[in-house]
């Protein structure tokens, strides 16, 4: 079970992010996103893309995070910036061998307490950057490239097209080719 903790997000100033968060932690391999503010809106935008692009992926706002981290039973991974090398952490991840992991990205200020809670703090390059990309990195490095195509059970499927768009919608499928983007 693999599990995205999003910590402080902003329903008015985070909506796109946070949104981005969890449809980056869906189609890189996670199971799961826990946001630790409630929001309905961003549930059911989730919630409606997964209806249509399929697979079992769960959304859940207004999770405690500090009660989270503390019951999780495999290991638990926060990414910023200032966190151990990258290569290093996926060693002692190995090592470590637990079956779940809890990732968790911040928004704004993350509170220390989540830097001692974490099991590692991992960093995605010495530089600042976004939630979003760091996770979509330490899931690709973590997972490798199988989660990004595998099959779904969906009403909409994308097929893999160098030039145009194959979409199957619940058995029709159809084609549009683009030669320019
Ligand atoms: N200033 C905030 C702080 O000190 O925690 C960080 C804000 S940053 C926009 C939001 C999140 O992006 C961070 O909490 C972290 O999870 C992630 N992030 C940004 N750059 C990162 C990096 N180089 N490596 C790992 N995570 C990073």
């Amino acid at each position: 079970m693999l599990v995205v903790l999003r910590l402080g997000h902003r329903p008015s100033r985070d909506k796109r992010a946070t949104t981005h968060v969890a449809l980056t932690a869906r189609a890189l391999g996670a199971d799961e996103v826990w946001v630790s503010t409630k929001d309905g809106m961003l549930e059911r935008t989730i919630n409606d893309l997964v209806t249509r692009f399929g697979g079992g992926f769960i959304v859940r706002t207004g999770v405690k995070w500090r009660d989270a981290i503390k019951s999780w039973k495999g290991s638990v991974v926060h990414l910023t910036m200032y966190g151990q090398h990258l290569q290093e952490a996926l060693r002692e991840l190995e090592r470590m061998n637990e079956q779940d992991m809890l990732i968790i990205v911040g928004a704004e200020k993350v509170p220390r307490e989540v830097y001692e809670l974490a099991h590692l703090n991992v960093s995605i390059g010495n530089q600042p950057h976004s939630e979003i990309a760091a996770l979509a990195v330490f899931l690709y490095a973590a997972l490798g490239d199988a989660p990004l195509y595998r099959k779904l059970n969906s009403r909409l499927t994308v097929i893999p097209n160098p030039r145009g768009k194959t979409v199957v919608d619940e058995g029709r499928s159809g084609s549009d080719d683009y030669s320019r983007p």
